[in-house]
């Protein structure tokens, strides 16, 4: 389908109703057009701020076609869509992201084939086919090596970290339910990712690159400008710029990388939508990802540069943070918060986020620390 210019007051449809929708919503409709999302929780973040909610599973062919039919252009805020579906709906609609990225990514051997065919810096690893093939990761990886699924993992999930054999039952088992590769384990000095949007005519934008700490897989926080070395960032958007020349990407996405104690870039994973680590740059930057999106996917010009306006410091609010935000949210006008409207509060679900823009990170960092102490 061509690849449209929609004015405002045209629809978007959103596949997934969660917080990424939600905020992509709410780009959307800052820009004057209408929402349409479909999600199969009737409670999702995303209800209440779009238009029309349409009620159903991700797969399901007719709440697909129904969306569709109701919108100017489709787009989705996870990769685990069916790609397959995801094909047949781009013959009909108007879905300038296409499927290509969604069907790469969402299998991790087909996304590390296709970095390492892009000649992107990647993190050696094997196809693991049966549990025969953990001798095979022993032999060429070595011990540490980190067992992950191919298909469905997100924050940590579906990954089995092998110190020495004590952990090989527990690999194996996972290797038996599902589709697995191995990767060598790093010792990781920083993680850092950059957010970049493509929109018509291979307009490229790039964010910051950021920088981003984990707690038990799960992103903690994140600061921009990241604190490494000079070229680091040069380096990362070189990574970036192998890696379109092999991925159809139209959109936000996000490519995750690791620095090796040996300060090495390592490209890790990509995301295709807008990610966690770039949520700062609604409050940080002239456009947010999620504008910069909107715009893409719509047909519009994006800006040549993205600006980051002030230092940032984005931190994921889970479960367990709430009681403390609930505590102090009035005593800190400086925290801008987010609080998705999940309902159910759960120790490590991210209920929210907030961010500080500041002129010294390292201070504020420390004091947000002290906040939510229990880290
Ligand atoms: P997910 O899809 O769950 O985000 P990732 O592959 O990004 O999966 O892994 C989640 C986190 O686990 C990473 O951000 C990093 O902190 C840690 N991790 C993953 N792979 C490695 C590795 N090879 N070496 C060191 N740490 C790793
Ligand atoms: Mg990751």
């Amino acid at each position: 389908m061509n690849f449209s210019k929609l004015k405002f007051g045209s629809t978007i449809g959103i596949i997934g109703g969660g917080q990424l929708g939600k905020m992509m919503a709410q780009s959307a409709q800052k820009m004057g057009f209408k929402v349409i999302v479909l999600d199969p929780d009737i409670a999702c973040p995303c209800r209440y701020v779009a238009h029309e909610f349409i009620n159903a599973d991700y797969d399901d062919p007719n709440a697909l076609n129904q969306l569709g039919q109701k919108t100017d252009v489709i787009t989705y805020e996870f990769e685990n869509i069916s790609a397959s579906q995801l094909q047949a709906l781009v013959s009909k609609y108007n879905i300038p992201q296409g499927y290509q990225a969604i069907q790469v990514l969402q299998d991790r051997l087909m996304e590390k084939q296709t970095l390492q065919a892009s000649g992107s810096h990647i993190v050696p690893f094997i196809q693991l086919n049966d549990c025969d093939d953990l001798d095979k990761a022993i032999h060429s990886l070595g011990y540490p090596f980190i067992v992950k699924t191919r298909f469905g993992g997100y924050d940590g999930k579906g990954q089995i970290l092998v110190k020495d054999t004590t952990n090989l039952d527990e690999a194996r088992k996972l290797i038996q339910n599902q589709a697995c590769l191995a990767e060598q384990y790093l010792n990781l000095s920083k993680e850092v990712s950059m957010t970049v949007t493509i929109g018509l005519n291979n307009q490229i934008t790039y964010f910051p690159l950021q920088e981003n700490e984990h707690q038990n897989q799960i992103l903690f926080k994140t600061i921009v400008p990241a604190r490494t070395e000079h070229n680091t960032s040069q380096e990362a958007r070189n990574e970036v710029n192998k890696i379109i020349k092999h991925i159809h990407f139209i959109g936000t996405f996000t490519v995750e990388f690791f620095i090796d104690d040996t300060n090495q870039l390592y490209v890790n994973e990509i995301a295709p939508r807008p990610h966690n680590s770039g949520h700062y740059s609604i409050e940080a930057c002239d456009y947010s990802q999620f504008d910069t999106h909107i715009l893409a996917i719509t047909g519009q010009k994006l800006p040549c540069q993205v600006e980051l306006l002030k230092p940032a410091i984005m931190m994921n609010l889970l479960g367990r943070d709430l009681d403390v935000l609930e505590d102090q949210f009035a005593e800190h006008p400086e925290w801008h918060i987010h609080i998705y409207g999940k309902t159910a509060r759960k120790k490590n679900r991210k209920m929210g986020h907030l961010t500080i823009l500041t002129d010294d990170v390292n201070e504020t960092e420390q004091s947000i620390l002290k906040q939510f102490e229990r880290r």
